[in-house]
């Protein structure tokens, strides 16, 4: 039998970046559950009380599988992350993981999840005497920023087999700096500059790839749209396509399109693909997502023909 109880010694300090971290891939995936390791400090309070410091998250991994009921991390490819950062920062722990329920409805840590936790925090080889879950659980469609998603904390301890919600008083959200990943800090969504164009994609795109979003790289002085958007074979891809301006007086804007995630019978056309120039971001969307399908339906086709 499982209980979930406020447990008052525990508090969680999450640095805002790494949140926005969690939501950019919530953003991506909000058909199928997603998640990834959470790192940070903690300390032990005299009283006993626990304090959890999150101050990074590595992302699910490339090879990550995923539904609308379960997820399964790159675990490989986190290891490795793990340890690029623990050459820079020696003192940060694996602390837990995260992942999303929003998809399916379901509020809480499911028996599965449960069952997981207790595993890996009773395992001798578990560094630390708790394990750290945090679950999305909800979104926020009129809401932005932080304010897009609620989620919920719980900390599972050794030789407990009660599962502890965090209390929402004890969770803050700080700008303290992210240690990964390293680019969130350069990259952030931004309001739309009052540029013709950008207004007219802005249109399309929100009604019909509502998953791609307008960012504004501060490094490099860039302004791109960037998103996820679904195949007829219901895989995803990741589009990436950036605003250009080409060499006339006076310079006018052109959009290029690039793909990852995508199916092997599509990698031949990505290429050609990534060397046409569009007018519009709403049109090199549109026009790689129907040359991707065509070139899923050919190869079903050819599979049978
Ligand atoms: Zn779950």
């Amino acid at each position: 039998m499982r209980t979930e109880e406020k447990v008052l010694g525990v508090d969680v300090s999450i640095c805002a970046s790494a949140l926005e971290a969690i939501f950019a891939e919530c953003d991506r995936y909000d058909h199928d559950e997603t998640g990834g390791r959470i790192l940070g400090t903690f300390r032990r309070e005299r009283d006993g009380a626990l304090g959890i410091t999150v101050n990074g998250v590595i992302g699910p991994g490339p090879n990550a599988r995923r539904s609308s009921s379960s997820f399964f991390q790159d675990g490989e490819y986190q290891a490795q992350v793990f340890r690029h950062v623990e050459r820079t920062h020696p003192d940060i722990e694996h602390l837990g993981n995260w992942h999303t329920h929003h998809v399916n409805g379901y509020p809480t840590l499911s028996g599965g999840d449960v069952e997981t936790y207790q595993r890996i925090v009773n395992h001798q080889n578990h560094n630390l005497d708790f394990f750290y879950a945090l679950l999305v659980v909800a979104r926020n469609p009129e809401a932005s920023g932080l304010d897009r998603y609620r989620a919920r904390h719980y900390v599972l301890f050794r030789d407990d087999n009660r599962v502890h919600e965090v209390d929402v008083e004890r969770i803050s959200v700080t700008d303290e700096a992210v240690i990964w990943p390293t680019d969130t800090d350069l990259v952030r969504p931004t309001p739309l500059p009052d540029v013709t164009i950008r207004v007219q994609d802005k249109t399309t795109l929100e009604r019909l790839y509502p998953d791609i979003r307008s960012y504004q790289s501060k490094r490099a002085n860039a302004f791109y749209w960037r998103g996820a958007v679904r195949l007829i074979d219901d895989s995803v891809i990741q589009l990436t396509v950036p605003e250009l301006m080409d060499d006339e007086q006076p310079p006018k804007p052109f959009y290029q399109v690039f793909v990852k995630d995508m199916p092997e019978v599509c990698s031949t056309i990505v290429k050609q693909l990534g060397e046409q120039h569009f007018q519009s971001a709403a049109e090199a969307v549109y026009s790689c997502e129907q040359q991707m399908n065509r070139a899923l339906y050919q190869a079903v086709l050819g599979a049978e023909g």
